[in-house]
């Protein structure tokens, strides 16, 4: 069984200069207890703690590393970049192809603008649809986290939910009296605050599948009745699909689920592992974006030579051989078949939501839909099941409110470690 003693010496020296040790909240393990695992280096599907500790890895750096660490042809790529230069605050042809290539994988996509983060991408995005159509409110759902922009920390998932935090302190009422929130999967409730708000609400902003309350998977209908009030109301429909892009399918979620959003919003994949971002969409309303239009977005990296490189040559992987994605999500179907296995035998109730290579776990006896049923789970067995992994050298997420992200790295011997891991945690957990 591991243990964490270098890291523990780690975190208490963290804490001295970086608010909780630190640089985003959930991976301070604070929900589940314990020391956060301090790691070096990471190969393929493993991570490698600061003691030489060998994990397999679920959570591929939130999702970015979707062929695995140390992806050879990502390294190479940034290598020779760096030689080169790393940064201009001016155009390169690097960040033309990136467009291009991005316009050729997605749906809907004439014009993008490149950012540094998910959260840049959303808060861009929500900003360019209220230029756009003069309105200021819009529509979240409960559980959905477009990141730490003002707006959107209202009733958020991720972190948020982890951390149970209500309303957070220094968001303007201002700004959270223009953010609509219900539950996910209800949209009768979005039609009831469409009504109550007509004419006033810009856009509706989702998670087609929604990846930070677990996993859990849109009912049928529900995104196509976005879709058709959105049409109704001139309101702009927003995919978030920073996690579900280029992983879901090459067109992400609108490509999978056949649903056409207004814009998109990229992250994580995007980057192959480097700090990037982008939100795009069809042209009459991407028009809008300074210089071209009033609505005013910028970024002195954004677009950085070293990071748009290391993204294209994911995303041309990717596209070059599409049955990455198949294998990936074969991966998954067959490690949700050997948990299914293990957790009926095991004879608690458990809930398994998996959609492509998206998956999690609830300890819940109803199906979990949306934030209040995730929410409802039984958490501290959650808990004590993520340590019970751990120590067995397996890295999933430190919570019950983030879905687990496979990688193609990942190999069947793999599966069935963490598939015994998981037998035994249970068996331990009780
Ligand atoms: N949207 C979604 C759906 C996300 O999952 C995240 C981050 N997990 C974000 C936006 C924010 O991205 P970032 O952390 O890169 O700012």
């Amino acid at each position: 069984m591991y243990t964490y003693e270098s890291s523990k010496t780690l975190f208490e020296r963290a804490q001295q200069s970086i608010p909780g040790g630190v640089n985003s909240p959930v991976r301070a393990f604070k929900s589940v207890g314990g020391t956060p695992v301090f790691f070096e280096k990471a190969t393929g599907a493993y991570l490698y703690d600061v003691q030489g500790q060998r994990y397999i890895d679920y959570i591929a750096s939130w999702g970015p590393m979707i062929l695995g660490h140390g992806y050879e042809p990502v390294v190479k790529a940034i290598q020779q970049q760096v030689e080169k230069a790393t940064s201009f605050g001016a155009p390169t042809e690097i960040e033309v192809e990136m467009a291009e290539l991005i316009k050729s994988m997605v749906p809907n996509v004439d014009l993008i603008r490149m950012v540094n983060s998910g959260t840049e991408a959303c808060m861009s995005a929500l900003r360019v649809a209220r230029g756009y159509t003069g309105r200021n409110k819009f529509i979240k759902f409960e559980g959905c986290y477009h990141g730490h922009a003002d707006p959107f920390l209202v009733k958020a998932g991720s972190g948020v939910a982890t951390f149970n935090i209500q309303t957070v302190p220094g968001i303007t009422a201002g700004a959270a009296n223009d953010t609509l929130t219900c539950a996910y999967n209800d949209l009768a409730a979005v039609e009831r605050l469409v009504q109550e708000h007509k004419g006033e609400i810009a856009a509706i902003i989702v998670e087609p599948v929604a990846g930070n309350m677990g996993c859990i998977i849109p009912e049928p209908g529900f995104l196509e009745g976005l879709r058709r009030i959105c049409d109704e109301e001139g309101m702009v429909l927003i995919f978030d699909e920073v996690m579900n892009g280029f992983r879901l399918a090459l067109g992400g979620a609108q490509e999978r689920l056949g649903i056409d959003a207004d814009l998109v919003t990229y992250g994580k994949v995007i980057g192959a592992g480097m700090p990037v971002g982008a939100f795009g969409g069809k042209r009459p309303i991407m028009e809008v974006v300074a210089p071209l239009g009033g609505v005013y977005q910028a970024g002195t990296l954004s677009g950085n030579p070293v990071a748009m490189t290391a993204g294209l040559t994911l995303l041309k992987a990717l596209k070059e051989t599409p049955e990455l994605l198949v294998e990936l999500d074969e991966k998954t179907i067959y490690l949700k078949d050997g948990l299914d296995a293990v957790l009926k035998a095991w004879g608690q109730p458990y809930v398994i939501n998996q959609f492509g290579s998206m998956i999690s776990i609830h300890f819940s006896d109803q199906p979990v839909v949306n934030f209040a049923t995730a929410a409802a789970s039984d958490l501290a067995r959650f808990n004590r099941f993520f340590h019970a992994l751990l120590k067995r050298g397996i890295y999933l997420p430190p919570s019950a409110f983030e879905s687990w992200f496979l990688n193609n790295a990942l190999t069947k011997d793999d599966l069935d470690e963490t598939i015994r891991a998981v037998k035994e945690s249970l068996e331990e957990i009780g």
